[in-house]
């Protein structure tokens, strides 16, 4: 147990003043946070060009990572997965996934989710509470440490459990860490925030003048659908979350991706893709299909690679870019809630976890 201060949950001016309050140079501070950002340190101990004594002191009061890891799973594909405790012991789930060039982390933003999508395993016992910035932070850096030395992050995107703009007040001031030379110095343009589509959240992020890209996770192409899929979306309304996009995509320059998880026989028919391509003909966007990871005691299927390929087709005809999402880390259940349920008992014993996903 312990009530230190993580240091990635601080602001930085906090960690500066209280090493300075101590009688060391401002500095200090500075080369603390370089060495977690870029040494890969993840204790003050390792910290060997810092004075042993502040070394000693930051330890009492302080510590580098907050989160320990409890699972680590490696899929042949180059994927790996990672269970992480929080000091109260909640876990959260973070995948990082290896293609070509692409070096791509998947955080969660919530230990569960409370908007309930009925084909989902992440919100199946609602949400319990928001990640802090810190434990947002400690997820990606966790998993930039997998990689050999010479080898950078490149992609980003916040797609694992939890509904990200809920978490929008801690999500920005991480991401925008990241993106900071003191930070990883990554590209705001490679990182993706994944909504369900809350309209006055992204309103709120377009008014941030960030330059993330939006995914919104639309499933539906008509109302009376997407409230039986998303159930959130009785509150909202399909118009509103296509509005906001629309808002979004104004304001940023950044094109939109919808993304549809494809169930079979419940959205992924002639009509459905029909629809789709009508209601987003007249828009820049991007459609990303994701093909259903099965999610045990869920009634859902995951269509047949011919499904996929008739309603891609369908779509495109229909004047609308669209693409297929590849499943990564199937063999370890690297997808939104589903290592997190197999360990903590309510899911034991399903062959076929789903995968996270990446770019086609
Ligand atoms: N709350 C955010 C992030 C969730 S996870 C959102 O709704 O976008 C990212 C995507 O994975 C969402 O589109 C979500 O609907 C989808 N998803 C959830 N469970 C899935 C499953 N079993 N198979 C495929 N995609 C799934």
């Amino acid at each position: 147990m312990t009530d230190r201060r993580p240091i990635l949950n601080a602001d930085p001016d906090d960690l500066r003043d209280w090493i300075v309050a101590r009688g060391y140079p401002a500095y200090r501070a500075k080369q603390v946070l370089r060495w977690v950002a870029e040494r890969r340190a993840v204790s003050f101990e390792m910290m060997n060009d810092v004075p042993k004594r502040l070394r000693e002191e930051l330890d009492a009061e302080w510590t580098a990572f907050a989160t320990t890891i409890d699972h680590h799973d490696t899929s042949p594909d180059g994927t790996d997965k990672l269970l992480l405790a929080c000091p109260d012991g909640r876990r959260v789930e973070c995948v990082l996934m290896a293609e070509d060039d692409r070096r791509t982390v998947c955080i969660s933003t919530q230990v569960g989710c409370g908007m309930g999508c009925v084909f989902c395993a992440s919100g199946m016992k609602g949400v319990v509470r928001n990640l802090t910035k810190g434990e947002l932070l400690e997820q990606v850096l966790r998993l930039r440490n997998l990689l050999p030395v010479e080898e950078r992050l490149t992609n980003l995107v916040v797609m694992g459990m939890g509904e990200s703009l809920a978490n929008l007040d801690n999500l920005i001031p991480a991401l925008d860490w990241l993106c900071s030379p003191d930070g990883l110095g990554m590209g705001q343009r490679r990182i993706t925030i994944s909504t369900v589509g809350l309209p006055e959240k992204i309103i709120k992020l377009a008014e941030m003048d960030r330059q993330y890209n939006l995914a919104v996770s639309l499933h539906a192409p008509t109302e009376e659908l997407r409230n039986e899929l998303v159930p959130i979306n009785e509150k909202v309304g399909l118009t509103a979350v296509i509005e906001a996009a629309d808002a979004y995509f104004r304001r940023s320059g950044r094109q939109v991706t919808f993304e549809y998880v494809m169930l079979s026989g419940v959205n992924d028919r002639r009509e459905d893709a029909l629809a789709l391509a009508d209601l987003l003909r007249a828009r820049k966007a991007h459609v990303n299909l994701i093909p259903y990871n099965p999610v045990e005691g869920l009634p859902f299927g995951r269509p047949s690679p011919d499904a996929v390929r008739r309603f891609v087709d369908t779509v495109r005809a229909g004047g609308v870019s669209v693409s297929v999402r590849k499943t990564k880390g199937r063999p370890i259940d690297a997808a939104c809630g589903q290592l997190r349920r197999r360990l903590e008992g309510s899911g034991a014993g399903h062959e076929s976890g789903p995968g996270s996903t990446i770019e086609a």
